[in-house]
């Protein structure tokens, strides 16, 4: 994304001042291969697949080999859906490397392997959702849209609203809150991906480093930070749940080229065996693991 120099008259509604952000995410932002100059759309379109609900640190340690490997959707069209599930790892809930692979067939078929710049066609792909959409037309394509993320949406309501977390997503109203604060002219995907890395690194959570943070002007920070009202938030644990389980059966599969037996994949989990039937029942609904016609398992697509 070619550096914008921005109007340092605009001032923003809501307090948080374009200069500002900027100047900071120049000066602070992480070096994060898809934000490289020439990644392509489609190679930004993937890290997002991986981004959802999962760790950065854990999304580095794949993207990079995956798009040289597969530089296109028309390439990961190409590839079988075992191939891609091997290579999606330990990445964390697998059914989107299934969406991704999809996505890629359309894209490739319907798109002349581009992917599309608008919104609306957006959303019509495979796994893509109102973020992921949105996320690539304002990065790829230095569109003025409203990127919303759970980052995005704490700072929102912090510096903005006066208001310790942003309580229940609503899309029309996140949307329209965002959308008020973005500049006007060419700087607004730049502000979008600042606002998300102050988010990200600064205005976290559990504990915002608000010595650190480039507003000037905090709503929450200037109200001395009013605790959230409403139910504390879930944490969501994994240890022992079926997500747990399903991830140890996949790696049985992933370790192996060729189908395994059930006593080979039982091993897997053996401290609740209902728990584990249920996981593999699952697995085999969502296409990530198939059956084999003598009876073995196999991961999705693999025979
Ligand atoms: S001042 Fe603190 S609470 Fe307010 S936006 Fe910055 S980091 Fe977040």
């Amino acid at each position: 994304m070619p550096d914008i120099v921005p109007d340092p008259r605009v001032k923003r509604p809501g307090h948080i001042a374009v200069t500002n952000l900027l100047a900071w995410y120049e000066r602070s932002r992480r070096d994060l291969p898809w934000r490289d100059a020439g990644v392509t759309a489609w190679q930004i379109l993937v890290s997002e697949f991986m981004l959802q609900q999962t760790p950065v640190a854990r999304v580095l340690s794949i993207w990079p080999d995956w798009v040289r490997r597969w530089p296109t959707a028309s390439a990961t069209a190409a590839a079988s859906t075992a191939e891609v599930l091997r290579a999606w790892g330990k990445l964390g809930y697998p059914r989107r490397a299934l969406r991704l692979h999809e996505c890629a067939t359309v894209i490739a078929r319907d798109h002349g392997d581009v992917v599309p710049s608008d919104v609306e066609t957006l959303l019509r792909l495979p796994g893509v959702g109102s973020y992921t959409a949105r996320a690539v037309a304002c990065f790829a394509y230095r569109q003025r849209v409203p990127v919303v993320d759970t980052n995005v949406r704490r700072v929102v309501a912090r510096a903005v609203h006066g208001r310790a977390d942003a309580g229940s997503p609503s899309v029309s109203r996140d949307h329209a809150d965002v959308a008020a604060l973005l500049p006007e002219d060419g700087t607004a995907p730049r502000f979008s991906v600042a606002l998300m890395e102050l988010g990200a690194t600064v205005c976290t959570a559990r504990a915002p480093r608000c010595g650190l943070c480039p507003l000037a002007e905090c709503a929450w920070r200037s109200a001395d930070y009013p605790p959230a009202v409403g139910p504390a938030r879930r944490v969501q644990r994994y240890a022992g749940t079926d997500r747990q389980v399903r991830g140890c059966l996949l790696d049985v599969l992933r370790a192996t080229d060729s189908p395994v037996t059930r006593a080979q994949l039982d091993v897997a989990w053996l401290s609740d065996t209902r728990q584990r039937d249920r996981a593999l029942d699952s697995l085999l609904v969502d296409g990530l693991v198939t059956q084999t016609v003598d009876g073995r398992f196999a991961l999705g697509g693999e025979r």
